[in-house]
């Protein structure tokens, strides 16, 4: 498969009234054509905004420090985005009921985005970002808030598009479930930074990160439903003030010294697997 976009050590930070806020620090990726990646995080993750760099969305107060976004080998700047976006790369905003544009179609040029069921608008979101046929999409939670039927809907509407017409995929999500059904490999985003990353199959069975860890603790597994639910105690960290370390410092019942002064190098157990853990050079010990 080749490669469709590559985002290399991208560093990328919001500049608000109380300061800086490293919202994506030192991530990279790559999507092949025809694959899905599906990116997983909590709020504040760094996910979205990784994307609305991708396509050159980031705002005004928004700012690539670092790094380089590489689309079909050509490098993306303020130059050749909009010549890039919707054709080539296009998104599925999260929140259709705040980032609909309704098209004026006489049945509905005088009707609000509320005015539409959940459904109808995350259909009318994907018709206008697939309108251009584009090579990548990026759907950002194009789920969320949906009930599970017409998640289901929407989700093989997506498949059925995606095959049809050849186009490689980046869905993010919380939901572990969507993700698991979706994607061919899989990225786990944390206070900015990527934690873990492997093949679907590498990150829900045999996961690594403590983190990633915890993630699975915490959803229900059909296969054992009387299983007590974890969850991750604490709340993710303050980008304003990111952690020196580990980001996940403060949550990981693993935690050791070292995880608060120094940050792990990304270290790999096979050649798709890869998490950033002081674990592994202690294992290694
Ligand atoms: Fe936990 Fe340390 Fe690993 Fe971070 S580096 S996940 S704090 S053990």
């Amino acid at each position: 498969m080749s490669e469709i976009l590559s985002v290399r050590d991208l560093c990328m930070s919001f500049y608000t009234s109380a300061g800086e806020v490293k919202a994506v620090d030192d991530v990279s990726f790559s999507v092949n054509s025809g694959e899905v990646l599906g990116i997983v995080g909590e709020s504040g993750s760094g996910k979205s905004a990784c994307m609305l760099s991708i396509m050159g969305l980031a705002g005004v107060a928004g700012r690539i420090k670092s790094g380089k976004i590489i689309f079909r080998g050509q490098e993306v700047n303020n130059h050749n985005i909009e010549t890039l976006r919707g054709k080539n790369i296009s998104m599925i905003f999260k929140d259709p009921m705040t980032s609909l544009g309704i098209t004026p179609a006489e049945k509905r040029i005088n009707q609000y985005p509320y005015e539409f069921s959940g459904g109808q608008r995350q259909r009318i979101m994907t018709a206008m970002a697939i309108i251009c046929n584009p090579d990548l999409l990026i759907a950002d939670e194009p789920t969320t808030a949906l009930d599970v039927t017409v998640q289901a809907q929407i989700l093989a509407l997506m498949k059925d598009l995606r095959k049809s017409l050849g186009m490689s995929m980046i869905l993010i999500s919380h939901d572990l479930g969507v993700i698991a059904g979706e994607a061919d490999k899989v990225i786990i985003m944390y206070g900015g930074r990527i934690l873990e990353r492997g093949t679907r199959h590498e990150i829900f069975y045999q996961a690594a990160h403590p983190y990633t860890k915890g993630l699975l603790r915490s959803v229900p597994n059909i296969e054992s439903p009387r299983e007590r639910l974890i969850p991750i105690e604490g709340s993710p960290p303050d980008l304003l003030n990111p952690p020196k370390g580990c980001p996940f410092v403060k949550r990981c019942p693993e935690a050791m010294k070292i995880c608060l002064t120094r940050r792990p190098e990304e270290c790999s157990i096979t050649q798709t697997h890869k998490y950033s853990c002081w674990l592994e050079a202690k294992n290694n010990a």
